[in-house]
């Protein structure tokens, strides 16, 4: 599978930095964000290196769909499903991305004003 040696996330993907997968599947992991925004808050990541939304080809776009689906099971077992809870991509330097390996945000149990 395609992957960037120098990637963080291709690293925890390829357990070369040790993190713990919440979940694992054969497409994407998830794991705990390093620094939180709310009290739940997990990073799904394509285990492929796709540096942006921009780079999945035309054909891939599956991914995300199974992405969300993810995002919903994790949310309904962590129980901020009711509530509700947000999923986001951040996409390139005035996006946010910090972190050029494709990864959706999954944050909830707290309520957001925006
Ligand atoms: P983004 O700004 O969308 O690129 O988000 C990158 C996210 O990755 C940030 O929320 C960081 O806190 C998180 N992060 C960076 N390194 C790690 C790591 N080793 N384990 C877990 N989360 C990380
Ligand atoms: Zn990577």
């Amino acid at each position: 599978m395609t992957h960037d040696p120098t990637c963080i996330f291709c690293k925890i993907a390829r357990g070369e930095i040790p993190a713990k997968k919440v979940y694992e599947d054969d497409k994407v992991f998830a794991i705990n964000d390093i620094n939180p925004l709310a009290p739940v808050h997990i990073l799904i990541v394509p285990t492929a290196h796709v540096p942006t939304l921009m780079d999945l080809p035309d054909n891939q776009f599956d991914l995300v769909g199974h992405v969300f689906r993810v995002a919903a099971q994790l949310a309904k077992e962590r129980g901020i499903a009711a509530q509700g809870f947000k999923v986001f991509h951040n996409v390139n330097d005035w996006g946010g991305q910090r972190v050029f390996h494709m990864h959706f945000h999954l944050i909830g149990g707290k309520k957001f004003n925006e």
